[in-house]
Protein backbone atom coordinates (compact mmCIF):
# COMPACT_ATOMS: atom_id res chain seq x y z
CA UNK A 1 0.00 0.00 0.00
CA UNK A 2 1.09 3.65 -0.62
CA UNK A 3 2.47 4.39 2.69
CA UNK A 4 1.09 8.32 2.91
CA UNK A 5 -2.40 6.67 2.28
CA UNK A 6 -4.12 7.25 5.53
CA UNK A 7 -6.71 5.00 6.78
CA UNK A 8 -10.38 6.24 8.54
CA UNK A 9 -11.59 3.84 11.00
CA UNK A 10 -15.20 3.81 10.93
CA UNK A 11 -17.56 2.55 13.83
CA UNK A 12 -20.54 0.98 12.54
CA UNK A 13 -23.36 2.61 14.79
CA UNK A 14 -26.66 0.53 16.01
CA UNK A 15 -29.98 1.10 13.32
CA UNK A 16 -33.60 -0.19 13.91
CA UNK A 17 -35.07 -0.61 10.68
CA UNK A 18 -37.88 -2.39 12.03
CA UNK A 19 -39.93 -5.51 11.56
CA UNK A 20 -38.17 -6.92 14.15
CA UNK A 21 -34.42 -6.17 13.14
CA UNK A 22 -31.84 -3.81 14.72
CA UNK A 23 -28.58 -3.48 12.27
CA UNK A 24 -24.83 -2.18 12.63
CA UNK A 25 -25.25 0.54 9.62
CA UNK A 26 -21.33 1.80 8.25
CA UNK A 27 -22.64 3.79 5.74
CA UNK A 28 -23.47 6.60 6.17
CA UNK A 29 -21.96 7.73 8.88
CA UNK A 30 -20.89 10.96 10.19
CA UNK A 31 -17.22 10.47 9.33
CA UNK A 32 -17.91 9.03 5.73
CA UNK A 33 -21.17 9.54 3.68
CA UNK A 34 -20.60 7.19 0.53
CA UNK A 35 -17.85 5.11 -0.56
CA UNK A 36 -17.54 5.18 -4.46
CA UNK A 37 -21.64 5.09 -5.26
CA UNK A 38 -22.30 2.67 -2.62
CA UNK A 39 -24.53 5.23 -0.24
CA UNK A 40 -25.59 2.73 2.20
CA UNK A 41 -23.73 -0.23 4.42
CA UNK A 42 -25.73 -2.03 6.41
CA UNK A 43 -24.78 -5.62 8.32
CA UNK A 44 -27.69 -7.81 9.37
CA UNK A 45 -27.56 -10.13 12.17
CA UNK A 46 -26.07 -12.84 12.33
CA UNK A 47 -29.34 -13.46 14.21
CA UNK A 48 -31.15 -16.26 15.20
CA UNK A 49 -35.02 -15.32 15.76
CA UNK A 50 -36.83 -17.33 18.33
CA UNK A 51 -39.94 -19.98 16.70
CA UNK A 52 -42.03 -19.09 14.22
CA UNK A 53 -40.33 -15.15 14.01
CA UNK A 54 -38.30 -13.63 11.37
CA UNK A 55 -37.37 -10.64 9.66
CA UNK A 56 -40.51 -8.80 8.13
CA UNK A 57 -40.40 -5.65 5.85
CA UNK A 58 -43.37 -4.09 5.07
CA UNK A 59 -44.28 -2.76 1.70
CA UNK A 60 -41.86 0.61 1.13
CA UNK A 61 -40.89 2.58 -1.90
CA UNK A 62 -37.20 3.35 -3.26
CA UNK A 63 -36.48 5.64 -5.96
CA UNK A 64 -32.96 7.02 -7.57
CA UNK A 65 -30.98 3.86 -6.11
CA UNK A 66 -30.13 -0.07 -6.69
CA UNK A 67 -30.75 -1.92 -3.25
CA UNK A 68 -27.74 -4.83 -3.16
CA UNK A 69 -28.32 -7.75 -0.65
CA UNK A 70 -25.64 -10.29 -0.11
CA UNK A 71 -27.17 -12.91 1.94
CA UNK A 72 -24.60 -15.18 4.02
CA UNK A 73 -27.06 -17.33 5.97
CA UNK A 74 -30.99 -18.07 6.16
CA UNK A 75 -33.48 -17.48 3.78
CA UNK A 76 -35.08 -14.31 2.45
CA UNK A 77 -38.33 -14.24 0.11
CA UNK A 78 -38.20 -10.91 -2.21
CA UNK A 79 -41.36 -9.34 -3.59
CA UNK A 80 -41.96 -6.16 -5.50
CA UNK A 81 -43.95 -4.14 -7.39
CA UNK A 82 -42.80 -5.32 -10.98
CA UNK A 83 -44.12 -8.78 -10.18
CA UNK A 84 -40.98 -10.28 -8.96
CA UNK A 85 -40.92 -13.63 -6.42
CA UNK A 86 -37.51 -14.24 -5.64
CA UNK A 87 -35.86 -16.28 -2.62
CA UNK A 88 -32.27 -15.03 -1.87
CA UNK A 89 -30.10 -18.03 -0.04
CA UNK A 90 -26.56 -17.83 0.80
CA UNK A 91 -24.15 -17.15 -1.63
CA UNK A 92 -26.30 -14.79 -3.52
CA UNK A 93 -26.71 -11.85 -4.42
CA UNK A 94 -30.30 -9.64 -5.44
CA UNK A 95 -29.75 -6.16 -7.42
CA UNK A 96 -33.15 -4.23 -7.66
CA UNK A 97 -32.65 -0.89 -9.71
CA UNK A 98 -35.17 1.57 -8.00
CA UNK A 99 -35.16 4.15 -10.60
CA UNK A 100 -38.17 6.01 -11.01
CA UNK A 101 -40.16 4.38 -8.40
CA UNK A 102 -40.60 0.49 -7.31
CA UNK A 103 -42.22 -1.22 -4.08
CA UNK A 104 -40.95 -4.05 -2.29
CA UNK A 105 -41.45 -6.54 0.97
CA UNK A 106 -38.81 -8.85 2.40
CA UNK A 107 -39.81 -11.69 4.45
CA UNK A 108 -37.30 -14.31 6.22
CA UNK A 109 -38.92 -17.57 4.75
CA UNK A 110 -38.91 -19.45 7.47
CA UNK A 111 -39.80 -18.57 11.72
CA UNK A 112 -36.80 -19.33 14.01
CA UNK A 113 -34.00 -19.06 11.28
CA UNK A 114 -31.00 -17.81 11.41
CA UNK A 115 -29.91 -14.26 9.44
CA UNK A 116 -26.99 -13.13 8.69
CA UNK A 117 -26.95 -10.61 5.33
CA UNK A 118 -25.25 -7.09 4.15
CA UNK A 119 -28.00 -4.96 2.34
CA UNK A 120 -26.29 -2.11 0.74
CA UNK A 121 -27.50 0.92 -1.47
CA UNK A 122 -25.79 2.28 -4.74
CA UNK A 123 -26.85 5.62 -5.72
CA UNK A 124 -27.88 5.97 -9.43
CA UNK A 125 -26.25 9.27 -11.13
CA UNK A 126 -28.11 11.80 -12.22
CA UNK A 127 -28.36 10.58 -15.71
CA UNK A 128 -29.70 6.77 -14.71
CA UNK A 129 -31.81 8.34 -11.59
CA UNK A 130 -35.06 8.64 -13.04
CA UNK A 131 -34.05 4.77 -15.37
CA UNK A 132 -37.38 2.25 -15.51
CA UNK A 133 -36.82 -0.52 -12.01
CA UNK A 134 -36.14 -3.96 -12.60
CA UNK A 135 -34.56 -6.58 -10.23
CA UNK A 136 -32.20 -9.20 -10.92
CA UNK A 137 -31.35 -11.89 -9.19
CA UNK A 138 -27.33 -13.66 -9.40
CA UNK A 139 -27.42 -17.25 -7.67
CA UNK A 140 -23.98 -18.31 -9.34
CA UNK A 141 -21.12 -15.93 -8.31
CA UNK A 142 -17.58 -15.68 -9.75
CA UNK A 143 -15.55 -17.54 -6.63
CA UNK A 144 -12.37 -18.83 -6.15
CA UNK A 145 -8.98 -19.79 -3.23
CA UNK A 146 -6.30 -16.96 -3.00
CA UNK A 147 -4.07 -17.89 -0.30
CA UNK A 148 -6.35 -18.83 2.84
CA UNK A 149 -9.31 -17.00 1.97
CA UNK A 150 -12.14 -17.75 -0.60
CA UNK A 151 -13.21 -14.72 -2.21
CA UNK A 152 -16.73 -13.90 -4.47
CA UNK A 153 -17.35 -11.49 -6.47
CA UNK A 154 -20.34 -9.44 -5.62
CA UNK A 155 -20.60 -6.59 -7.97
CA UNK A 156 -18.15 -4.87 -10.86
CA UNK A 157 -14.37 -6.52 -12.10
CA UNK A 158 -12.20 -7.74 -10.14
CA UNK A 159 -8.42 -8.88 -11.39
CA UNK A 160 -9.60 -10.15 -14.83
CA UNK A 161 -13.35 -11.74 -13.45
CA UNK A 162 -16.29 -9.77 -14.00
CA UNK A 163 -20.26 -10.11 -12.24
CA UNK A 164 -22.63 -9.89 -14.54
CA UNK A 165 -24.49 -7.05 -13.34
CA UNK A 166 -24.47 -3.85 -14.91
CA UNK A 167 -24.17 -0.22 -12.71
CA UNK A 168 -24.05 2.89 -13.82
CA UNK A 169 -20.70 4.05 -12.10
CA UNK A 170 -17.49 1.99 -11.99
CA UNK A 171 -17.92 0.13 -8.72
CA UNK A 172 -16.51 -3.14 -7.01
CA UNK A 173 -17.77 -5.60 -4.65
CA UNK A 174 -16.12 -8.49 -3.02
CA UNK A 175 -16.52 -11.09 -0.12
CA UNK A 176 -13.25 -12.60 1.41
CA UNK A 177 -13.96 -15.68 3.97
CA UNK A 178 -11.26 -17.22 5.78
CA UNK A 179 -11.91 -20.53 7.90
CA UNK A 180 -8.24 -20.86 8.96
CA UNK A 181 -7.06 -17.08 8.47
CA UNK A 182 -3.95 -15.43 6.91
CA UNK A 183 -2.50 -12.64 4.92
CA UNK A 184 -4.80 -12.18 1.86
CA UNK A 185 -3.25 -9.91 -0.90
CA UNK A 186 -5.84 -7.65 -2.82
CA UNK A 187 -5.15 -5.45 -5.95
CA UNK A 188 -7.13 -2.26 -5.99
CA UNK A 189 -8.38 0.28 -8.65
CA UNK A 190 -6.18 3.44 -7.83
CA UNK A 191 -8.92 5.24 -9.49
CA UNK A 192 -11.27 3.86 -6.75
CA UNK A 193 -11.65 4.81 -2.81
CA UNK A 194 -12.14 1.61 -0.69
CA UNK A 195 -13.95 0.09 2.11
CA UNK A 196 -13.31 -2.93 4.29
CA UNK A 197 -15.68 -4.22 6.64
CA UNK A 198 -15.33 -6.68 8.95
CA UNK A 199 -18.89 -9.06 8.78
CA UNK A 200 -17.32 -11.72 11.00
CA UNK A 201 -14.38 -12.10 13.22
CA UNK A 202 -11.71 -9.21 13.06
CA UNK A 203 -8.64 -8.30 10.54
CA UNK A 204 -5.41 -6.15 10.73
CA UNK A 205 -5.11 -3.85 8.37
CA UNK A 206 -2.50 -1.03 7.92
CA UNK A 207 -0.82 -2.32 11.50
CA UNK A 208 -4.50 -1.37 13.30
CA UNK A 209 -6.86 -4.48 14.32
CA UNK A 210 -10.28 -3.71 13.22
CA UNK A 211 -13.13 -6.18 14.62
CA UNK A 212 -16.40 -7.22 13.72
CA UNK A 213 -18.84 -4.30 12.42
CA UNK A 214 -15.85 -1.55 11.95
CA UNK A 215 -15.00 -0.14 8.57
CA UNK A 216 -11.42 1.22 7.56
CA UNK A 217 -11.75 3.72 4.55
CA UNK A 218 -8.90 4.01 2.01
CA UNK A 219 -8.57 7.02 -0.24
CA UNK A 220 -7.84 6.72 -3.90
CA UNK A 221 -4.41 5.98 -4.77
CA UNK A 222 -3.44 2.40 -3.87
CA UNK A 223 -3.03 -0.40 -6.15
CA UNK A 224 -2.79 -2.80 -3.26
CA UNK A 225 -3.20 -4.36 -0.15
CA UNK A 226 -2.34 -7.35 1.84
CA UNK A 227 -4.14 -7.78 5.31
CA UNK A 228 -4.70 -10.42 7.66
CA UNK A 229 -7.76 -12.17 8.41
CA UNK A 230 -7.70 -14.11 11.82
CA UNK A 231 -9.61 -17.48 11.82
CA UNK A 232 -13.00 -17.72 10.95
CA UNK A 233 -13.14 -13.83 9.63
CA UNK A 234 -15.27 -12.39 7.07
CA UNK A 235 -14.52 -9.27 5.17
CA UNK A 236 -16.95 -7.24 2.34
CA UNK A 237 -14.92 -4.90 0.71
CA UNK A 238 -16.57 -2.08 -1.42
CA UNK A 239 -15.11 0.36 -4.02
CA UNK A 240 -15.62 2.85 -6.90
CA UNK A 241 -14.66 6.50 -8.37
CA UNK A 242 -15.31 9.02 -5.36
CA UNK A 243 -19.44 9.86 -6.71
CA UNK A 244 -19.20 13.45 -8.52
CA UNK A 245 -22.73 14.84 -7.59
CA UNK A 246 -24.06 15.74 -4.63
CA UNK A 247 -26.63 13.16 -3.26
CA UNK A 248 -29.63 13.36 -1.13
CA UNK A 249 -31.09 10.64 1.12
CA UNK A 250 -34.38 10.56 2.74
CA UNK A 251 -35.84 8.02 4.19
CA UNK A 252 -35.77 5.40 1.30
CA UNK A 253 -35.46 7.70 -1.57
CA UNK A 254 -32.03 9.04 -2.97
CA UNK A 255 -32.06 11.98 -5.30
CA UNK A 256 -29.83 14.65 -6.75
CA UNK A 257 -32.56 17.77 -5.43
CA UNK A 258 -35.41 18.09 -2.69
CA UNK A 259 -37.83 18.52 -5.37
CA UNK A 260 -37.44 14.73 -6.22
CA UNK A 261 -37.43 13.38 -3.40
CA UNK A 262 -40.87 15.41 -2.10
CA UNK A 263 -42.35 14.24 -5.60
CA UNK A 264 -42.08 10.68 -4.63
CA UNK A 265 -42.97 11.33 -0.85
CA UNK A 266 -45.87 12.52 -1.94
CA UNK A 267 -46.79 10.01 -4.50
CA UNK A 268 -46.23 7.48 -1.68
CA UNK A 269 -48.27 9.21 0.34
CA UNK A 270 -51.20 9.44 -2.52
CA UNK A 271 -50.80 5.93 -3.86
CA UNK A 272 -49.65 6.84 -7.29
CA UNK A 273 -49.43 4.77 -10.19
CA UNK A 274 -45.57 4.58 -10.14
CA UNK A 275 -45.33 2.67 -6.36
CA UNK A 276 -47.54 -0.05 -7.70
CA UNK A 277 -48.77 -3.05 -5.33
CA UNK A 278 -46.79 -6.15 -4.31
CA UNK A 279 -48.29 -9.32 -3.63
CA UNK A 280 -48.98 -9.70 0.21
CA UNK A 281 -47.91 -6.27 0.61
CA UNK A 282 -50.65 -3.87 0.89
CA UNK A 283 -51.99 -4.62 4.33
CA UNK A 284 -48.38 -3.57 5.36
CA UNK A 285 -47.44 -0.55 3.50
CA UNK A 286 -45.05 1.12 6.04
CA UNK A 287 -45.57 5.06 6.50
CA UNK A 288 -43.49 7.50 5.12
CA UNK A 289 -41.77 9.99 7.98
CA UNK A 290 -42.55 13.66 7.53
CA UNK A 291 -40.28 15.45 5.09
CA UNK A 292 -37.73 17.53 6.54
CA UNK A 293 -38.10 20.08 4.37
CA UNK A 294 -40.63 23.21 4.35
CA UNK A 295 -42.14 24.15 0.92
CA UNK A 296 -40.37 21.70 -1.24
MN1 LIG B 1 -35.90 -1.64 0.71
Amino acid sequence: MNSNLTVQRIAGRASDIGGGMVVLRAVPTRQRRMIGAWCFLDHLGPVDFPAAQGMHVGAHPHIGLQTFTWLIEGEVLHRDSLGSEQIIRPGQVNLMTAGHGVVHTEDSLVGGQRLHAAQLWIALPANAADCPPAFEHFPDLPRWSEGAATLTLLAGSYAGRRMSASFHTPLVGLDAWSLSGGALRLSLDPGFEHGFFVLEGEMQLAGERYVLDELAYLPPGATELTLELAPGSRLLLVGGVPFAEPVLMFWNFVGHDKASIAAAWRDWQAGAARFGPVAGGEDRRLAAPPLPWVGV
